[in-house]
């Protein structure tokens, strides 16, 4: 249990409830109900229905037998990429829905910086038929057409964030802006294990359908209920989350962490948290984020999108201090060429944020009778136009 947060939504020294007086109320109406609508049997029910019927879960646990063999290993691939939208985001939005319904909200309201949260959001509030609102920034809004475009076709509101440098950061003040100014009928759906308690806890409870469903596809496969190590990306750190989250307490498990280096830690174009930032509150949570001197949030920068974020969630800023998970970074170079690696030896072309994750096998020692699982949280239909380039 060391690793569960505390009533007050801390892990360690990391996550609490860092917000301004005027969205106490709204933050407080959602920890006092958080656990008692995801306990409820109504809630379990429906939420196990739609993840298995219409997200079409459980995920394959994929012996990776080519790639397996070019490491000399045991590889397994957990397949959030067959989820449906694509990758691990909708466990989460699913859960979040639920409890807004249960909560009586009607309104929607989203931050999203590649679209990847926002179309997960706006799908899950065209299902429950509820008022759906993205903030995105305005240079995001460009660069990720074809998100924008499928937000929009679901039914939700793409607001521009047009204020300073018109990215994610911009988009999250945008949209607390707007749930402090509409309390009563707005729920705030966020797409990771950050933010102020209860969000952390609540998105990694919805996550972890993904190491609970790998127990039992290792113990078929293998004999065992858990595998020698663990291998996720980490954005903001909700795939890794969910992945570590049954073993976080069985050290007989080595988590890995990987983050983005983007163009290498030595150069300020990184989203590698760990590596380059400190302790500070950000969207309301004590945790590691890139500031500068000043306490400001750094632009970060990432080939990928999802990784493209300036912290990582309270749980793992302290298993980083903890030692509990190992973090290590994957340039963009390494990403791609691990994309274009997974897709000639498997047929499985990966979301590049995934690709992180497959990029460490370099840098990690496989032992021939280990069985290490690697969590494919999305597919690359939507990274095409970046491979290509690559490519050509
Ligand atoms: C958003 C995203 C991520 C990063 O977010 P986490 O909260 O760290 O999981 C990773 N992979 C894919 C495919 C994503 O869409």
């Amino acid at each position: 249990m060391k690793y569960q947060a505390t009533e007050n939504g801390f892990y360690g020294e990391f996550g609490g409830a860092f917000i301004p007086e005027m969205l106490y109320h709204n933050v407080q109406e959602l920890k006092e109900n958080y656990l008692k609508i995801i306990d409820s049997e109504v809630f379990q029910k429906e939420f196990k229905n739609l993840l298995k019927d219409y997200v079409g879960r459980p995920t394959p646990l994929y012996f990776a037998k080519r790639l397996s063999k070019k490491y000399q290993t045991n590889i397994f691939l957990k397949r959030e990429d067959l989820n449906h939208t694509g990758a691990h985001k909708i466990n989460n939005t699913i859960g979040q829905i639920l409890v807004a319904k249960q909560m009586g909200k009607k309104r929607i309201i989203a931050e999203t910086g590649a679209g990847q949260h926002g179309v997960a959001t706006a799908t899950v509030c065209a299902l429950m038929n509820l008022e759906c609102i993205v903030y995105m920034g305005e240079i995001d809004i460009k660069r990720q057409a074809p998100n924008v475009a499928r937000m929009k076709m679901l039914g939700a509101t793409v607001r521009p964030a047009t204020s300073g440098s018109k990215t994610l950061k911009d988009a999250t003040n945008e949209a607390i802006r707007d749930w402090i100014a509409n309390p009563q009928d707005t729920y705030y759906l966020i797409g990771s294990v950050v933010g102020p308690h209860p969000y952390p806890d609540m998105v990694a409870r919805f996550q972890a359908i993904i190491s609970k469903e790998m127990k039992a596809q290792l113990l078929e496969k293998t004999g065992r209920d858990y595998p020698d190590k663990i291998i996720a990306c980490v954005g903001g750190g909700s795939n890794a989350a969910g992945a570590f989250y049954h073993y976080l307490d069985n050290t007989k498990v080595e988590l890995i962490a990987v983050e983005a280096n983007g163009l290498g830690v030595q150069t300020n174009k990184t989203a590698a948290t760990t590596q380059v930032g400190n302790q500070g509150i950000i969207h309301g949570s004590m945790t590691l984020l890139m500031q500068n001197k000043e306490g400001q949030i750094t632009e970060p920068y990432s080939i990928s999108a999802g990784l493209d974020y300036p912290g990582v969630g309270p749980l793992h800023a302290h298993l980083f201090k903890s030692k509990r998970a190992g973090f290590l970074g994957a340039t963009d170079k390494e990403a791609l060429d691990a994309a274009f690696e997974l897709t000639k030896l498997e047929g499985i072309i990966p979301a590049l944020e995934s690709a992180h994750a497959l990029a460490a096998l370099n840098k990690i020692t496989c032992n021939a009778n280990e069985n290490i699982v690697v969590n494919l949280s999305g597919r690359g239909d939507k990274d095409m136009e970046t491979f290509m380039s690559y490519e050509l």
